[in-house]
């Protein structure tokens, strides 16, 4: 049984998906108005490490995930660059798309950009003034939370001290000033702006998301994802556009990670604690250590940026790298397989994916492939492995890190069967004390630059570069 904690009943609970065997997930994407921050890649590892779990655990995933090209912040920085806003943003996005495969982050099935649906926008917007929930004012529209008595139910924000009538244009506003809010911006002097039914003029934020969620995943889905900076007011409000609108359930299962801070405080562009994942690159952080500092606490657990934590997640990482080159790189006799590994292989699997079963729950998981790791170790320090158990034990690893990625991508192919049997050949000679043939075997190895390595634990082999 999987669970999930809900932030829209503040409780865990079993997760049934609409369709069996299928997920649709809804993930709020970036705004592309400058380079992500690492805070940023919080929440878009944590959606990646669920959407592998639930590809882990059976289901086909469709995942959706918006691009914000245009918004208040894209605006200013085309303006201040004098540039047309398409411009400037396609170099943020293409940055993001590489970011993504730096991180070992699993593309979305569709990355639909606000840009592109201006017109499910308005459609969602005329509805939504033909039903009474939504008003012009002055040129632009905006939602009328009077008119949606079950605002709030997200945020549990109290509205009964909201003043009738009162608005807001800008996208984002604290808890105390909660609003009435655009969906339609009138068209202003030095902003893009397109021509439309509701008169000239560019979206809010929020529309963008109820109208390309449902676009792509119809008008109830599973699972929406974001931090828990935007369950208000951006998620709060996209329920009650796609609510009104519908008139259904828009998500049965709402999704927020905790914030990646520094100091105590949020990582955000806007405090300037911040660093890019380039920063990092720059300072020669590998990757994959900084995606797993980032996966390897619990989504719901605030996370504390600092180069000491981000150095542990290093070291840990390493252990398993280090595990996976020693059975790579020895060599095995050949042989059967004993149930004992073939049993501690399960166990790791089983418990890992229980763990993960159980709200994401990452310390546990990480700690079955940590005591795998013990167990097998203990187990080669007594006694021989055959190459089945060697292969059995890889291969575990090989599905933990389906959910992990957290291991390089090869860059060399594996030892060609040839040069594994003159190893073999080798073995066996020194095993006879046959050392004229062994090392001229060796020698020969050493041509076709593969060198050979006697340790206490067997032979190892290296590459020449
Ligand atoms: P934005 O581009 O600001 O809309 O943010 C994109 C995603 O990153 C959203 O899901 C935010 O909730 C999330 N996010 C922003 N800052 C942080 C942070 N410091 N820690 C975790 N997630 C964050
Ligand atoms: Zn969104």
């Amino acid at each position: 049984m999987i669970r999930f904690y809900n932030t829209l009943s503040g409780k865990i609970e079993e997760f049934i998906p609409l369709r069996e065997n299928e997920v649709r997930l809804y993930t709020c994407g970036p705004t592309v108005y400058d380079y992500p921050h690492i805070g940023n890649y919080r929440a878009y590892i944590f959606e990646d490490l669920l959407k592998r779990f639930l590809l882990f655990a059976g289901y086909r995933v469709i995942h959706v995930m918006n691009i914000t090209d245009v918004d208040d912040k894209t605006i200013r920085g085309a303006n201040s660059l004098g540039i047309p806003l398409n411009e400037y943003t396609k170099k943020y996005i293409e940055a993001f798309f590489e970011d993504l495969k730096t991180l070992h982050i699993l593309p979305a099935d569709y990355y639909p950009r606000a840009t592109e649906h201006i017109p499910d926008m308005v459609r969602m917007i005329k509805g939504l003034l033909e039903k009474g929930y939504a008003y012009f004012k002055d040129g632009s529209v905006y939602f009328s939370i009077a008119k949606f008595p079950e605002y709030g139910k997200l945020s549990k924000i109290n509205v009964e001290e909201l003043k009738a009538g009162a608005r807001l244009d800008a996208d984002e506003y604290e808890k105390e000033s909660v609003h009435d809010f655009a969906l339609w911006k009138k068209a202003k002097e030095g902003e893009p702006f397109w021509e439309t039914e509701l008169g000239p003029g560019r979206p809010g934020w929020h529309i963008e998301c109820s109208a390309m969620s449902t676009r792509y995943l119809g008008p109830t889905f599973d699972i929406h994802c974001g931090g828990i900076d935007n369950i208000f007011p951006h998620h709060e409000n996209e329920i009650a556009q796609s609510e009104a609108y519908y008139g259904q359930k828009f998500v049965n299962y709402w999704l927020h990670c905790h914030h990646l801070v520094v100091d105590g405080e949020k990582m955000s562009k806007s405090k300037g604690n911040f660093y890019t994942l380039r920063d990092l690159l720059a300072k020669q952080v590998d990757p994959l250590d900084l995606r797993f500092f980032l996966l390897s606490t619990h989504y719901r657990k605030m996370l504390n940026f600092t180069f000491v934590n981000l150095e542990q997640a290093r070291a840990s990482r390493q252990r398993i790298l280090d595990f996976i080159y020693e059975i790579e790189h020895r060599t095995f006799p050949p042989g059967g397989q004993q149930e004992k590994i073939k049993e501690l292989s399960d166990r790791a699997l089983n418990d890992f994916r229980e763990a993960l079963s159980d709200d994401l729950n990452i310390s546990s998981a990480l700690a079955a492939l940590f005591e795998f790791i013990r167990q097998v170790n203990q187990i080669m320090s007594r006694e021989k492995l055959s190459q089945e158990e060697a292969g059995t034990i890889l291969q575990t690893i090989r599905e933990i890190n389906r959910v992990l990625d957290i291991l390089p991508e090869k860059k060399e192919e594996a030892l060609p069967p040839e040069i594994r049997q003159k190893i073999e050949l080798r073995q066996k000679a020194r095993q006879e004390k046959n050392f004229a043939l062994a090392d001229a075997i060796r020698d020969e190895l050493k041509e076709l630059g593969i060198i050979l390595e006697d340790t206490r634990e067997g032979v190892r082999w290296k590459r020449i570069k």
